[in-house]
């Protein structure tokens, strides 16, 4: 059976790592961004350059590709649901649209059982006068926010009267958690209870950024198997097919919740490029194209840094150890806390 075309939306550096995987399993792929000099066209086939709305071109994409898939959740459901009518979109576009809606999302995690922080959607600034109980809390947009960008965080009630926000946007207020650990699994399911799990990542953030990300994670065996065993859940029920990423949190009581999930390739799981096997950007592409799954199997512990900003004139031009393995996002434009690179090292 001949290969498919992989058509990719979206050209950061997950659609290059994506195009860089595909490459290996000689897969063709085909970057469509609205982004002019977009990283990703120089690990793809090729490279359509359009805004997402642009009809023509976005047939032209169709027409050349066999499988769509996606590097970013934040695509209009609209927009992904037109291209399923041609050709298959995976993960499914209704996926997508569940996840791109914090409040849709925690609504289908509690669903199943699965515990989250508390949570309630906030319409209107008088009504979180009544929510002493969440406080303190995060106020977060219900859509578009990433690296803690539309959140606001509420100490107390007096908090609420210097709120400048925009409340025509919705929102959700979530009860802080005293946090331990934040802690992230990568799963790629490929079928009816078919999956590839890797082991729990411990993640660390500053400002609501990821700086690193370490295997083996220090948590107990029972916080291991349950984040597994909720992650296959989450995948299944979603009927998923790809790379997913749960994001989890751990409280000073040993509370494991979901924080959220990524339905995609995840920042935290870029040291699997070098600490496993198959990496989650190659499982990715295995499971959308339909190709062969491949048991998993770690090569080492691993810790992956993210280079932010001006960061990376510190990394590039340098030497680096055997076991060390540096990726240059290649944007053209250095800005401050922008992921320009990461950086990873095998801990042997
Ligand atoms: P998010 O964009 O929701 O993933 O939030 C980014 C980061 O902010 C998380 O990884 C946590 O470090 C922190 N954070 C978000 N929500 C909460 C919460 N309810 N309690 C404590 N920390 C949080």
């Amino acid at each position: 059976m001949s290969k498919p075309t992989l058509g990719i939306i979206g050209g950061g550096q997950l659609g290059s790592m994506l195009a860089s995987a595909a490459k290996k399993l000689n897969v063709k792929t085909i970057i469509f961004s609205d982004e002019r000099d977009a990283p990703a066209q120089r690990f793809s086939d090729e490279f359509i350059y359009s805004q997402y709305n642009d009809q023509q071109k976005i047939n032209e994409f169709i027409s050349k590709v066999n499988i769509i898939t996606y590097e970013f959740e934040n695509i209009p459901f609209e927009t992904l649901n037109k291209i399923n009518k041609s050709k298959p979109v995976l993960p499914k576009p209704s996926i997508n649209r569940i996840i791109q809606h914090r409040l849709a999302e925690k609504d289908f995690i509690n669903k199943l059982n699965i515990r989250t922080t508390q949570y309630i959607s906030i319409e209107e600034k008088s009504q979180i006068y009544t929510l002493q109980d969440l406080l303190p809390g995060l106020l977060k947009t219900t859509t578009l926010g990433y690296d803690g960008k539309g959140q606001h965080l509420v100490n107390s009630i007096d908090d609420i009267k210097n709120l400048d926000i925009d409340f025509s946007n919705n929102y959700i207020l979530e009860k802080l958690v005293k946090l331990k650990k934040e802690i992230s699994i990568i799963i790629t399911r490929f079928s009816d209870k078919k999956y590839e799990i890797y082991e729990p990542i411990e993640n660390v953030h500053e400002d609501q950024i990821l700086k690193h990300s370490i295997i083996p994670a220090d948590i107990s065996d029972k916080i291991l198997q349950q984040s597994k065993i909720w992650a296959m859940q989450l995948a299944e029920e979603l009927k998923y097919v790809g790379t997913l990423c749960v994001e989890f949190f751990i409280d000073r009581n040993e509370n494991l919740y979901v924080n959220e999930i990524a339905p995609r390739v995840h920042n935290s799981g870029h040291l699997t490029i070098n600490a496993y096997n198959i990496s989650q950007f190659e499982n990715h592409v295995r499971a959308v194209c339909g190709l062969e799954q491949v048991p998993l199997k770690k090569i080492s512990n691993a810790k992956m840094i993210n280079i932010l900003g001006d960061q990376i004139n510190n990394y590039r031009n340098k030497e680096y150890r055997t076991n060390e393995f540096f990726f240059d996002y290649f944007k053209k434009e250095i800005k401050q806390k922008r992921k320009m690179g990461h950086l990873t090292t095998l801990l042997i």
